[in-house]
């Protein structure tokens, strides 16, 4: 699986549509799982990289995606940092 030169943006957006939570089965029931997402992986087909079809999970998701009959997808690790730290000069 090849991954979109424009993936960290994409995962980006994801993130911020899902709050850095896991979105796992998001569209069947009204209850999320919460935990932090950390990963973001292809909802359906592995080509179409349109932000709709891209889910944000946490690792144990990600974890239960790979052990359904979708196809086993790479995960792509992602580190979010918090916010941005400046640098640690001090004054
Ligand atoms: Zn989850």
């Amino acid at each position: 699986m090849k991954l979109p030169r424009n993936w960290n943006r994409l995962v980006r957006k994801v993130m911020r549509r899902c709050e850095r939570r896991c979105e796992w089965r998001r569209a069947e029931f009204n209850m999320r799982c919460g935990r932090a997402a950390t990963m973001v992986v292809h909802a359906g087909k592995k080509d179409d990289h349109a932000v709709g079809n891209l889910l944000g999970l946490c690792t144990w998701h990600a974890a239960q995606k790979a052990q359904l009959d979708w196809e086993a997808s790479r995960f792509v690790a992602i580190r979010v940092r918090p916010a941005r730290e400046d640098g640690g000069k001090k004054g």
